[in-house]
């Protein structure tokens, strides 16, 4: 018996990979539906992420599939939220997770139980109508995203208590009609922040973004107008990136994304250290800032009572209001602190999913990594190696092989992303698929395929990266995922190719 908390992204794969794997799962999620983040509701719920209104998933429909469920052919090939939330339904209902889904129940706490040693069991207690119940399960999944607790750290803003205007998180942001006329400061170049001060301009009278570090701008429309990620997360590319010397590999990444405008020039070139942080996905800033609508700053020095001052800027520059796009903070609130160390916003967890130091290896943490591509196949692989090593089918490495990768794992990462904010999440998209989809037997074998099937193995290895291609073998391999890949890129062009000029029908 398998408790899974939260009925989001993870939850949902993670119920279905338990029910794949003939456990029985219990998934408890607080609210009245499915769709964790995705699910966008006007009011603020606490304890849930909150979404803007206009989001638009950063990631391609192909790449952002759960492994053995393409998207249907007419959905757009980014998609909206509630298209999104559209599809996770479809998942829902074709593998039958919602029965095993406990609406309206928050999970309250998880201990060992006291015969944890031999048995590996946890008491599960759960909340719900008021009233709560105390359960026993063999093994649990921490399916709770890392969106639910905006990071607001006031401390950094010397001034912020005297000035005279409105401030607030970017979790608060619904509706961009409260910028009409204003003079807006949008406060961290995340995917948020842009995103917020690209709305924002359409209606305030000014729009700042300040940001400490910069951040490369990718656009959505990537080379010969494809989607980005199905160009940059491909084996081949994968492959050059990795194993070009760090230095070679910062001026490969350095010229490919200053070839659709010179960050330096509008302001946005991001420092040294954070070379290889999350880049923001958005089509309109660059445009935006050309036409003038919003100006980027350096970070703030201090705020007055009606204006912010910024470093190595004299002048002051006047605001109305002020959205803190300052991200999340990583916690759970249900476990011990002993179970998780959460440190810098990293988690101490073996492959970002297994606490190190268990006797038992019956508790793992799902999507708790942000990867430069999409979460979906990422929390799908790790939901189903979890639940191989819950059946005893795949091993883990004894403990200290385990915390000696962690903490090296983290010192690499002091090196190359510096341990600060967002960087310490994120990984290789690619690499880190293939490594854990090796552990349970599922990477594709592309020089064996080159021999029986060469036409799928080159689509692997120099078309995208596909999360179909992770059900070619293994357990769990799906009859339907070599006609998935080779039908890819024909489920990407049909919802644009919607007009055929008339000269091409003589
Ligand atoms: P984020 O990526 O964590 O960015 C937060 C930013 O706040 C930092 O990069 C930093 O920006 C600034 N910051 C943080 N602490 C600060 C401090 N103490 N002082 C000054 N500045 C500070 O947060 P987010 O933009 O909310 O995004 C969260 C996640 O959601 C990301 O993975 C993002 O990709 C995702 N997201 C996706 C979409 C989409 O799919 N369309 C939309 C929004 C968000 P500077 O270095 O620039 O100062």
């Amino acid at each position: 018996r398998v408790a899974v908390v939260g009925a989001g992204v993870s939850g949902l794969t993670a119920t279905k990979c338990c029910l794949d794997e003939g456990l029985e799962p219990t998934c408890f999620e607080q609210s009245q539906d499915i769709g964790g983040l995705w699910r966008y509701t006007e009011h603020i719920e606490a304890g849930r992420p909150s979404l803007y209104a206009s989001v638009i998933s950063n990631t391609s429909k192909e790449m952002s599939a759960f492994s053995d469920f393409p998207y249907p052919e007419d959905f757009p090939v980014f998609l909206p939220n509630a298209r999104f939330l559209d599809y996770l339904r479809r998942y829902a209902e074709f593998f039958g997770l919602r029965e095993h889904i406990k609406f309206g129940t928050t999970v309250v706490s998880i201990r060992k139980r006291p015969d944890f040693a031999t048995t590996g069991q946890w008491d599960v207690v759960t909340e719900a109508d008021g009233k709560q119940i105390s359960h026993v399960f063999d093994a649990v999944m921490v399916c709770i995203g890392n969106h639910s607790e905006p990071s607001l750290p006031l401390h950094c803003f010397p001034g912020i208590k005297k000035f005279q205007g409105q401030y607030f998180h970017s979790r608060q942001y619904k509706h961009p009609d409260i910028f009409q006329g204003k003079r807006v400061l949008v406060v961290g170049m995340g995917n948020s922040g842009v995103d917020i001060a690209v709305e924002a301009s359409r209606v305030a009278a000014k729009v700042i973004i300040s940001t400490g570090r910069g951040s490369w701008v990718l656009s959505r429309v990537f080379d010969h107008g494809y989607p980005w990620d199905m160009v940059f997360n491909t084996r081949f590319q994968s492959l050059i990136r990795n194993s070009l010397p760090g230095p070679l590999s910062r001026i490969l990444i350095n010229y490919t994304v200053n070839q659709r405008f010179n960050h330096e020039n509008y302001g946005l070139q991001p420092e040294k250290s954070c070379l290889v942080r999350e880049p923001v996905l958005n089509d309109d800033l660059p445009s935006y800032i050309l036409t003038g609508r919003i100006t980027i700053k350096p970070g703030v020095k201090e705020f007055k009572d009606n204006s912010v001052v910024f470093h190595n800027c004299p002048e002051e520059e006047p605001i109305d209001i002020i959205v803190f796009c300052t991200g999340y903070k990583v916690s759970f609130p249900f476990l011990e602190e002993a179970l998780i160390k959460v440190e810098n916003k990293q988690a101490s967890l073996y492959k970002y999913v297994f606490p190190t130091h268990l006797q038992r290896p019956t508790l793992a943490v799902i999507g708790l990594i942000r990867t430069l591509g999409a979460m979906m196949p990422v929390t799908e692989l790790q939901a189903r190696w979890v639940t191989r090593v819950f059946k005893g089918l795949c091993q883990l490495p004894p403990q200290s092989v385990m915390e000696k990768e962690v903490n090296e794992e983290k010192k690499h990462r002091v090196r190359r992303f510096g341990l600060s904010f967002d960087e310490v999440l994120k990984t290789e998209c690619v690499v880190y698929m293939d490594k854990i989809a090796s552990f349970i037997g599922a990477k594709p074998n592309v020089l064996g395929l080159l021999c029986r099937d060469p036409q799928l193995a080159l689509t692997i290895f120099f078309g995208p990266c596909t999360p179909y291609q992770y059900r070619l073998e293994g357990p769990g391999c799906w009859d339907g995922a070599r006609q998935a890949i080779l039908t890819q890129w024909d489920r990407t062009l049909k919802p644009t190719r919607t007009r055929v000029p008339t000269s091409s029908y003589s």
